[in-house]
């Protein structure tokens, strides 16, 4: 019988969730589904300094905010546990103290070293096939530090080693760690996992993206109105390549298309240009309703759901993220500033005026009558469209850039447009 797939993802708890983070969960997520496998969670947290009050549930927040779910783990427990790496320190001292005893690890300074025999290794990576490394590149290297603490090379190897890891999916920033990894399974006489290392993240100038400069951190995304899945999505995208080439597809139909050949060995560019056109797609295929209760979160003014209802239809095609609402709402509850300068057609007074006229008759405040009293009028009147509106959104709004303005006038209700646009008249007059 095939061993059973046991994948892990072994973040380090910094205080927020990387979108790195995400990009090494949604690899082995697809790749342990597909093989009925079990993910787990693992964290490396024996870096003190950077240990952060309440890191590890943003880190778990985070991974779930995008749907992902791991099957052992701190918070879940299960049977390889403790899985803080904090917790299993006798167990790294231990295992050092077997290498010492063999001949294989020694002292040096307080520390312990392990001694490297400098073979050539190699192994073949199931994304970018047979990697080498000479063997006089491979020297002795520390496995216990002098305060006790294993370090990453070796912690990683016992923990993978315990926890009968099957396949190691992560990061080429850890194919040069690989040799010594391998170096240690050989000295404990234990057969390694398969490993695969997809391309890190870059920066649109091919940069590794990095928490000082660049956005990395989930809530950023969440709290600007991206939807997990389009963010979801564009992870997808970036690291692999569909077999239809298609660009809009879930997380199910990546699981079930999902294969390792198919990972991207280019490094990805993190271009968040083609996020908000994804996110923008995924917010117009939203119900109505669920949108409505979803913008309430992104607009600061007090807004009943009925107005959420109303605004939805006429916002949902012009929106890639839910908190450009607010600047594309702002006008319904606060009332426009309007100034002259702000009006560069000469015929602005004349346009206000007649505006004014035409839609005080206007009995039934519907979008068919509004239209009415204007549409057709202001052709007859010889003015040209584009800027007759121009000058009314302008007065009614304060703003270039609204949802269609008749829509918007509808909701704003008769008398409030009315209100304004004497408002806007009245700057003329004075
Ligand atoms: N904490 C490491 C990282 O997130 C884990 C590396 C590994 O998977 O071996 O890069």
């Amino acid at each position: 019988m095939a061993k059973q797939v046991r994948v892990r993802i072994a973040p380090s708890p910094t205080g927020f969730a990387h979108v790195g983070n995400a990009y090494a969960a949604l690899f082995n997520y697809a790749f342990v589904k597909k093989n009925n496998g079990t993910f787990v969670l693992r964290l490396e947290d024996t870096d003190r300094k950077r240990h952060v009050e309440e890191a590890e549930e943003v880190l778990y927040a985070g991974l779930s905010w995008l749907g992902f779910s791991w099957d052992e783990g701190p918070d879940k427990g299960g049977p390889y546990a403790p899985y803080r790496q904090s917790e299993r320190l006798e167990r790294y001292k231990e295992r050092v103290g077997q290498l010492i005893k063999d001949g294989l690890a020694y002292e040096d300074e307080g520390a312990v070293r392990f001694k490297n025999p400098g073979q050539e290794v190699s192994w073949n990576d199931l994304i970018h096939g047979e990697i080498k490394f000479p063997g006089d590149q491979i020297t002795d290297f520390v496995i216990l530090k002098s305060d006790g603490f294993p370090t990453y090379n070796f912690a990683v190897v016992i923990d993978d080693i315990d926890m009968e890891i099957s396949h190691v999916i992560r990061g080429e920033e850890h194919i040069s760690n690989t040799p010594r990894q391998l170096a240690l399974y050989k000295a404990f006489g234990v057969t390694p996992p398969q490993f695969s290392h997809y391309s890190t993240l870059r920066n649109s100038e091919h940069k590794k993206l990095s928490k000082r400069r660049d956005p990395v951190d989930l809530r950023l995304y969440r709290e600007q109105g991206y939807l997990p899945e389009a963010l979801v999505n564009f992870l997808c995208l970036l690291g692999w390549s569909h077999p239809e080439g298609k660009e809009v597809f879930g997380l199910e139909e990546f699981i079930e298309k999902f294969t390792l050949e198919r990972v991207r060995k280019a490094g990805p560019i993190f271009d968040t240009k083609k996020l908000d056109w994804l996110n923008g797609l995924y917010i117009r295929q939203m119900d109505n309703v669920a949108l409505a209760s979803t913008l309430n979160k992104f607009i600061s003014a007090d807004t009943s759901a009925q107005f959420l209802l109303q605004v939805v239809p006429i916002i949902k095609e012009r929106i890639n993220k839910l908190s450009d609402v607010e600047n594309l709402l702002r006008f319904f509850w606060e009332k426009p500033q309007i100034g002259r300068e702000m009006f560069e057609n000469e015929k602005s007074v004349e346009f206000i005026s007649f505006a004014l006229e035409a839609l005080r008759g206007t009995e039934n405040w519907t979008l068919e009558s509004v239209n009415e009293a204007l549409a057709q009028r202001v052709k007859n009147k010889g003015y040209k469209t584009g800027e007759f509106f121009m000058c009314l959104r302008l007065a009614v709004t304060g703003q270039k850039i609204t949802p269609p303005l008749n829509e918007s006038m509808v909701i704003l209700g008769k008398e409030e447009v009315l209100v304004r646009l004497e408002t806007a008249q009245k700057v003329f007059l004075t």
